[in-house]
């Protein structure tokens, strides 16, 4: 054997050592569509759209996906922040040169992702919706000052509203409640979000609590949720999204949404231990030590997609 060879063999043991081992990952979430991320109500006015997905697009773009963060009225109604994502979905297909886009809306971003794909299903591979308001939330319902059906009493209603109020102060900068919050409102209502599903029902389930069609025309429709309402003894939001999470009594629920109005399509899962915040990491990757980590969850899906073709 020559010298070269040992150089060659040294060489190679040198890198198996030091390099780390050739990722399985290469690839993981390279998706054949751009991915594009759809926030929900108020949309962190203050930190922008990409952090709003806190270390979410570049987990997905480490391992080979396209990304998007997409910025829409933080509050209004899910057809007017519908035609904003539709001409932004327009933009990046422009952009990229692909023929559709993976729409992935977490909160109000559910409904405003399945606006788009319900009037223009053409440039939409899939949708995702992620603690989405497919069936509305009574804690919508309780800022128009609709009670929510059954029993409950003023002295719960007023803790609801307390902690209502401090999520909506820390999310929108301490502006409170604007004209377009109360046509969001309107929209993230149960019977506000019934009526948008009449006009626009891909993927929605037809029983209580069941799964949607996994695909309506051409589209693929999946989502998943949390059901834990205090996760991080750190994470500031936690308190007052266990006094919010009191408006649904005893259905699972993720502070701000139930688990059963988040069903679309495929559902994933709707009982992570995971609050209505931490499903988009927040606040600042204050999440559940003992859950899995939401990122990865994102990263999965990605992978679930490229698996799928899409
Ligand atoms: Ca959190």
């Amino acid at each position: 054997m020559n010298k070269h060879f040992f150089k060659k063999i040294a060489a190679l043991l040198i890198a198996m050592t030091v390099l780390p081992a050739p990722s399985w990952a290469t690839g993981y979430t390279e998706t054949k569509y751009p991915i594009v991320l759809a926030h929900g109500l108020f949309g962190f006015d203050n930190i922008g759209p990409v952090e709003y997905w806190y270390g979410i697009p570049s987990a997905l773009r480490a391992d080979g996906a396209k990304v998007y963060a997409t910025q829409v009225a933080a509050a209004n109604s899910t057809e007017i922040r519908g035609e904003q994502l539709l001409t932004q979905v327009k933009q990046i297909l422009a952009v990229t040169g692909a023929a559709k886009v993976n729409l992935v809306g977490h909160s109000h971003g559910g409904p405003t992702a399945r606006y788009v794909a319900s009037v223009r299903p053409d440039l939409v591979a899939s949708v995702t919706s992620i603690g989405g308001v497919n069936r509305g939330s009574v804690v919508a319902d309780l800022i128009l000052g609709i009670a929510p059906e059954g029993s409950l009493s003023n002295t719960v209603i007023v803790s609801i509203t307390n902690g209502l109020g401090q999520i909506i102060n820390f999310l929108s900068g301490g502006k409170g409640l604007t004209q377009d919050s109360l046509a969001a409102a309107k929209s993230l209502s149960t019977a506000g979000s019934l009526k948008f599903n009449i006009t626009h029902p891909e993927g929605i389930p037809t029983s209580a609590c069941g799964e949607g069609a996994y695909q309506v025309n051409g589209v693929s429709y999946f989502s998943w949720s949390g059901a834990k309402a205090y996760t991080n003894v750190f994470d500031i939001l936690d308190p007052a999204l266990t006094l919010t999470s009191l408006a649904f009594g005893s259905a699972k629920n993720d502070g701000l949404v139930a688990s059963c109005s988040s069903h679309l399509g495929r559902v994933i899962r709707d009982d992570y231990a995971m609050n209505h915040l931490d499903e988009v990491n927040q606040t600042i990757g204050l999440v559940n030590i003992f859950e899995t980590n939401p990122v990865t969850l994102y990263r999965q899906h990605a992978n679930r997609l490229k698996n799928l073709g899409l």
